[in-house]
């Protein structure tokens, strides 16, 4: 009997039109040993994740430390250059453009970093800083180009006249504008934010969070939020991705995935998840042993040696498939939505 043939995992796209699709990118790391430099080992940073952002809206990208999430901004915009995969950004292949087109594609896709203290460079001044990316994209002249300085500052809540100072005279907060600012200089319509408030103070973060929201709405934006904390990235994100070793593990609206996650790892994020009301008692669900190395991941799901629910064989034989299980909402798990033991709970008043 003929095999059957096997379906192409539907990708998890936004509502509106796509602006961005990755297909299985990947990005292995080699580790190279002895004298000839052989290639002993590769560490998965990302391993086939696929997903789609639609024009306007923010997909957050969240998970621990070492789940690939940095690695996959940096890929989208070949900060690093991917083992595999296709990336595709209004209808371009951008893995197939030389150096050259690829400059002239950063045009529409820029990145904001973590560290506002280590992305901007102390011997510039703010102005120079921000009028880097007009100079390298050429088109200016320096007087435009110094009015364009201005209206950036000004976008971010800066005055022009911190144009003349230098980066250790700023806080946190308004390095971190000053990032926003260069980011915008050449009116991108994609911005990759990588985990643009995690530096930052509690009181400082939200600033800055209405700040990136303001100029979405203004500028008809489109982000894709890199974080750990799973409150900013409620707060900001139109979907959310779920990541870990490398893979993503759900994908779904953001009200759907904080209100009814159907995967044990989202589950256990969000039941770690501080809430601010000492009345409301929270079940928490704690995950046994670390995140295992992407250097050897587990077999089958790589969440499987940390999973409440895992069953065996089948959890460390197969790969779970990234499933749309309702409209829009795709979990990576053979047992997605099952009820999680009460023996792998424990109670805790709020968090
Ligand atoms: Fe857990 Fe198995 Fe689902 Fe992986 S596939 S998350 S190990 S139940």
């Amino acid at each position: 009997m003929a095999a059957e043939p096997q379906q192409t995992p539907k990708l998890p796209l936004g509502r509106g039109e796509p602006l961005l699709i990755v297909r299985d990118l990947k990005k292995y790391f080699p580790v190279k040993r002895g004298v000839l430099g052989r290639v002993v080992a590769q560490v998965k940073a990302v391993d086939g994740i696929s997903f789609g952002v639609s024009g306007g809206e923010t997909l957050g990208l969240v998970g621990e430390s070492g789940s690939g999430k940095t690695t996959v901004g940096r890929c989208i915009l070949r900060l690093i250059e991917p083992t595999d995969g296709e990336i595709v950004f209004e209808d371009t292949n951008v893995l197939s453009l030389d150096s050259g087109d690829m400059r002239r594609m950063r045009r529409n896709m820029q990145i904001v970093f973590q560290d506002p203290y280590a992305s901007l460079n102390p011997r510039m001044t703010v102005g120079t800083i921000v009028s880097e990316p007009l100079i390298i994209h050429g088109g200016l002249s320096a007087s435009e180009r110094s009015d364009r300085v201005s209206q950036l500052l000004l976008k971010v809540g800066l005055s022009p006249d911190y144009r003349k100072r230098y980066p250790h005279e700023f806080s946190g907060g308004q390095r971190q504008r000053i990032g926003v600012a260069r980011a915008l200089a050449t009116n991108p319509k994609f911005l990759v934010l990588d985990e643009p408030v995690s530096a930052l103070d509690v009181s400082v973060q939200a600033q800055v969070v209405n700040l990136l929201q303001d100029l979405q709405d203004e500028l008809g934006l489109t982000y894709l939020f890199i974080a750990h904390d799973l409150s900013v990235v409620e707060h900001i994100s139109t979907r959310v991705a779920v990541m870990y070793l490398g893979k993503i593990m759900e994908l779904a609206d953001r009200a759907a995935l904080y209100e009814d996650p159907l995967h044990p790892y989202t589950k256990a994020l969000l039941s770690a998840v501080p809430i601010p009301n000492p009345t409301v008692r929270k079940t928490r669900i704690l995950l046994k042993g670390d995140i295992p190395t992407p250097l050897n991941p587990p077999s089958g799901c790589v969440f499987h040696t940390r999973c409440p629910i895992a069953q065996f064989p089948i959890c460390a034989a197969e790969v779970p498939p990234l499933v749309e299980h309702k409209p829009g909402h795709f979990a990576a798990c053979h047992f997605a939505g099952a009820p999680l033991p009460a023996a792998d709970a424990e109670r805790l008043k709020g968090a």
